[in-house]
């Protein structure tokens, strides 16, 4: 359906920060272990698209990321990926610390897309992947929460909710994604982004992710993020 080489001739793309890593041509510059290799050549991603070929040194290397980049462009790799590293470089928790990697999406079927993605990347590390959104029984997800994961994957509202359950809590937290800001903000999402962030550590890695940014979301990526690298991926015109 996306043929991503087709699509990257059409893209140009640019970065601006301090110190920006070089793009990687290659998944096999990134460094990743055998098995996330292995997991990668199975979804048969040939190269990195550009924005991946952008973030994933980026974030590799504990930076901050705002991505603004359209829909079909690669971007759940982008932050999956250094997310699966970034958890095997962590001590294994314990049953009930709560998640490493928090991503916010702004409904449940992106969230369930994330989810899917992310267990193919996460199966072959034993890192385990929940999902939390709406029309989901809330006591379920309240059993599988308390069961641990290391990555979960939610809509803003329904991780309240949780979180006012004290299903999770969120003091292992260190990797935080935003997808599709513009959304969560367009469907009102902006007060439960921000009663999330705030109860994730300040050091933790942030990336933010929109297809546009508007002003009242390139406020937030100034409040939340720290010195990040921005990377956009724009048609060429
Ligand atoms: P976005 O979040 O930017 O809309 P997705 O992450 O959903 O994009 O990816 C769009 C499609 O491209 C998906 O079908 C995904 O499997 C595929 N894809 C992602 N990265 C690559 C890659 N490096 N090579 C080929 N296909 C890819
Ligand atoms: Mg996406």
């Amino acid at each position: 359906e996306h043929d991503v080489s087709e699509y990257r001739q059409s893209l140009a793309i640019r970065v601006s920060g301090f110190d920006v890593p070089r793009p990687v041509k290659t998944f096999e510059d990134c460094g990743f272990s055998v098995e996330l290799m292995k997991a990668i050549t199975k979804q048969a991603y040939e190269k990195p698209t550009p924005i991946q070929s952008q973030s994933l040194p980026t974030v590799l290397s504990g930076r901050d990321i705002i991505g603004i980049a359209k829909t079909g462009s690669g971007k759940t790799a982008a932050f999956v990926l250094p997310l699966i590293v970034h958890i095997m470089d962590q001590p294994e928790l314990e049953k009930e610390e709560g998640p490493i990697g928090v991503i916010c999406a702004p409904t449940r079927e992106l969230a369930h897309q994330i989810y899917l993605e992310a267990k193919k990347f996460a199966k072959s590390h034993g890192i385990r992947v929940s999902a939390v959104y709406g029309g989901m029984s809330k006591l379920d997800q309240f059993k599988e929460l308390k069961a641990g994961c290391e990555i979960v994957v939610a809509t803003p509202g329904r991780l309240i909710d949780m979180l006012k359950m004290k299903a999770l809590t969120m003091l292992r937290a260190t990797y935080l994604v935003l997808d599709e800001a513009d959304r969560m903000f367009d469907l009102g999402f902006e007060p439960q982004i921000r009663s999330i962030v705030g109860q994730i550590r300040p050091d933790r890695q942030t990336l933010l992710f929109s297809a546009t940014m508007p002003r009242k979301v390139e406020k937030l990526a100034r409040e939340i993020l720290s010195d990040p690298v921005r990377v956009t991926v724009g048609e060429v015109g």
